[in-house]
């Protein structure tokens, strides 16, 4: 399998005015194409920080992210920015949904400034009929449940057919059920395109469906 993510120890530390906490300690880690790899880790472990490392969001304190070979901390934020676009498809716990857009433009988004409108349209329409939305286009995100808001952030993660998908508890504000339909689309969208995903999860039912499993524990992943 060839490792389409790299990280080298990494390190990241939050100060808070005499106070600072060391929340990854030298975290080495390599994602293979395709692969879904989950972590665990009691809250507080550091899991979305190190997601946000890993994605290209937060610069660590010291240590190497290399994604298909390319630094990406080495990189100018413009340039890291445009990466992220390109490549990187994140859904967060809360959905973070532009509430005076419909759920089309919220998935269309993400690819306006690479694609022509119609085009885009096009596509987010077809990731909405794919998670089960196709006659919800029209609705703004506060019109449909929890759940439903999920499966539009999936379509936006989607949107611009990024090779690696970061999922930080994307079932923590639903109730299991509601959480487990998502996560069907989830598994059914990564899987049927070979997109390869880091969920971070509370739940071992849920770490179990990935093809690897980790834990965050003391700054460092066992
Ligand atoms: P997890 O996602 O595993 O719950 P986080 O990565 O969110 O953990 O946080 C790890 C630790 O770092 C926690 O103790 C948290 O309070 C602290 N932390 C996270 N973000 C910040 C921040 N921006 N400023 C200060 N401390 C932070
Ligand atoms: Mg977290």
């Amino acid at each position: 399998m060839n490792t389409i993510l790299q990280a080298e120890n990494i390190e990241r530390s939050y100060t808070i005015g005499k106070t600072t906490l060391d929340v990854l300690k030298g975290v080495s880690l390599g994602v293979g194409e395709g692969e879904t790899l989950s972590i665990m880790g009691e809250s507080g472990s550091g899991k979305s920080t190190l997601l946000h490392v890993l994605g290209g969001l937060d610069n660590p304190k010291s240590g190497k992210v290399h994604f298909k070979g390319q630094s990406v901390y080495g990189m100018s934020s413009a340039r890291r920015s445009r990466f992220r676009a390109e490549n990187v498809g994140f859904v967060f716990q809360s959905f973070h949904l532009l509430p005076e857009l419909d759920i089309l433009e919220n998935v269309a988004l993400p690819s306006m400034a690479v694609r022509a409108t119609g085009d885009a349209k096009a596509r987010a329409t077809e990731l909405l009929t794919e998670v089960g939305l196709g006659e919800r286009i029209g609705h703004r995100p506060q019109e449909l449940s929890g759940g439903e808001q999920q499966r539009v952030a999936l379509a936006r993660a989607l949107m611009n057919e990024p090779d690696i998908i970061f999922c930080d508890e994307p079932t923590g504000n639903l109730d299991s059920k509601t959480g487990d339909k998502v996560l069907h689309y989830l598994f059914q969208l990564v899987e049927s395109r070979g997109h390869t995903l880091v969920l971070v999860t509370h739940s071992r039912d849920v770490a179990a469906r990935c093809s690897r499993q980790l834990v965050l524990k003391d700054g460092l992943l066992v």
